[in-house]
């Protein structure tokens, strides 16, 4: 294939809306390629290429713009793939020029729009979020196979080359298997407001299991061996030799569990989360004597020979049971709206975060926020006083948007931190007129304002810190509404705001 179809087929995408459409051209364009550039066209439609070329964005952008482009289109997938693979090799001394040199070689046998495809192709500009997303389905399409089944050979190979030659060469996903010390992306959550809410979307039974605040942690273990990684797959075996220990001592040759490794203290009740991640800072091992691990495991991903991944969760969890029962999570599953509520308060009053709810026939969905997991967090409210605001940069430039929140104390106000988060595009619109109308002073990108505005903000908890003067910070603070209703002098107190604290254990009575 030449490279000007993919080209023409990557602008086709961009102009088109919905995503029928887009999985439709791309979907035509993978039919159109042979055995040897699948992989290669697959990769590119996504944006992506298997080399670490070593070019650099103003290199980049000079090559394209000095070099004259050809008028007519003659360079084929599989010749830019060797270029590319010749431009990677490049090492040592005089490697910057040469690749230079290369990348001028390249464009000048590319025409005007296939230069300007390659030159950000080769800096990975064009991958965007969604777009492997989509090519996943237009894969599915082009081979006939269930979508379902080509992400998760995505998910489990990493590697959309792979699995697109594999797929339209109408061979077996099922090879992509699990394999043991390499981690796949974890299952996530999206967010449910309550018990009633999520028990309505999965419907039927449904499965609740405490919310551990603590660090995502997935075990490997392949006999004596066991590494475990983080949610973002990297190594962190180190940091965890108690999980390391309590896997090694399964009853399994090979296992991989996902779970969450956690401080508890002396009460039994989990530490504040900054406490359970020092664990995980720099002299964290020198902690564990007097701040000691617990690992909670929630999901069997795969136990001996028995791939577990696709099987319904209730089975997972079944197996998970049988294999370590002491590190199981908690767990109920109930279609009684109140039975739900009943297990919601004792997770709090445990001292969790919250709950999660996972329908019980899902499969395990590496690397998706999809709907069969959804979390029930504690929330708090507080009425708070905007102190300043900072001016917004990106879509926000023009904007006040971060502002600094305040408590009310005997002495003045005392700040708790800044959000940016929950504004919509009206609400930035009005704050920005409503702050610079009460602008006292400013320092840079600060503004600050006469301590009159209220707003409503939520957030999930309250954290000891050095940083700001009341000695607390707000965890994941974000506005709801601000409050026209209220005037200052009936905002919170720095007293509700320690009270919080005490009934939360980030900081004891007295
Ligand atoms: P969040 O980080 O708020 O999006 O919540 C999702 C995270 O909760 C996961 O990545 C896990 O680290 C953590 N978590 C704690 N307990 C559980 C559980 N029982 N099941 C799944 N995830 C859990």
């Amino acid at each position: 294939m030449l490279l000007r179809q993919l080209v023409d087929t990557s602008a086709a995408v961009t102009e088109v809306s919905g995503r029928l459409k887009k999985i439709g051209l791309l979907a035509e364009c993978l039919r159109a390629m042979d055995g040897s550039e699948r992989a290669i066209g697959a990769r590119y439609l996504a944006g992506e290429i298997p080399q670490k070329t070593g070019i650099g964005y103003a290199t980049a952008g000079e090559v394209e713009r000095t070099t004259p482009p050809a008028s007519e289109p003659v360079l084929s997938l599989v010749e830019v793939d060797r270029r590319l693979e010749d431009i990677a090799a490049l090492k040592g001394p005089g490697s910057a020029g040469a690749r230079k040199a290369q990348l001028g070689e390249l464009l000048a046998r590319a025409t005007q729009p296939e230069q300007h495809f390659l030159a950000r192709l080769a800096i990975g500009e064009l991958r965007q979020g969604a777009l492997d997303g989509i090519v996943v389905e237009a894969i599915a399409k082009a081979s006939d196979k269930p979508a379902g089944e080509v992400r998760r050979a995505y998910m489990l190979a990493g590697d959309l080359g792979a699995v697109a030659a594999e797929a339209l060469a109408g061979g077996d996903l099922a090879r992509f298997g699990l394999v043991v010390f390499r981690p796949v992306l974890p299952m996530l959550a999206q967010t449910a407001d309550d018990t009633a809410q999520a028990l309505g979307e999965l419907g039927g039974p449904t499965a609740l299991e405490h919310k551990l605040d603590g660090f995502r942690v997935q075990l490997h273990k392949d006999g004596d061996v066991v590494r475990a990684y983080s949610r973002a797959l990297n190594d962190v075996t180190d940091y965890v030799p108690e999980a390391i220990a309590a896997v090694k001592a399964l009853p399994a040759r090979r296992v991989i569990l996902d779970g969450e490794a956690i401080v508890y203290g002396k009460t039994g009740r989990p530490l504040p989360f900054q406490d359970t991640m020092k664990r995980f800072g720099k002299n964290g091992h020198l902690l564990a004597a007097e701040m000691p691990l617990t690992l909670t495991a929630f999901d069997a991903l795969l136990v001996d020979d028995d791939t577990l991944l696709a099987e319904p969760a209730q089975r997972r969890w079944d197996v998970l049971g049988q294999l370590a029962p002491t590190l199981s999570v908690p767990r109920l599953v109930t279609a009684s709206a109140d039975e739900a509520a009943a297990f919601y308060r004792d997770a709090l009053a445990r001292g969790h975060e919250g709950i999660m709810a996972k329908a019980p026939d899902s499969p395990y969905d590496a690397g998706i926020r999809g709907g069969q997991w959804l979390k029930i967090k504690k929330v708090h409210r507080l009425d708070l006083v905007v102190l300043a605001a900072e001016w917004g940069s990106g879509r926000r430039k023009g904007w006040l948007s971060n502002i600094h929140l305040g408590a009310r104390s005997p002495d003045g106000w005392v700040m708790l931190g800044k959000t940016f988060k929950g504004m919509t595009d009206e609400m930035l619109r009005w704050q920005t007129t409503e702050f610079l109308a009460r602008e006292v002073d400013r320092d840079g990108h600060i503004v600050y304002v006469r301590p009159e505005i209220v707003a409503e903000v939520a957030f999930n908890d309250v954290q000891r810190s050095s940083r700001y003067p009341g000695g607390f910070a707000l965890r994941l603070a974000r506005v709801v509404r601000y409050r026209d209703d209220k005037t200052a002098d009936q905002a919170d107190t720095i007293d509700a705001v320690r009270a919080i604290a005490i009934a939360d254990g980030v900081l004891s009575e007295g």
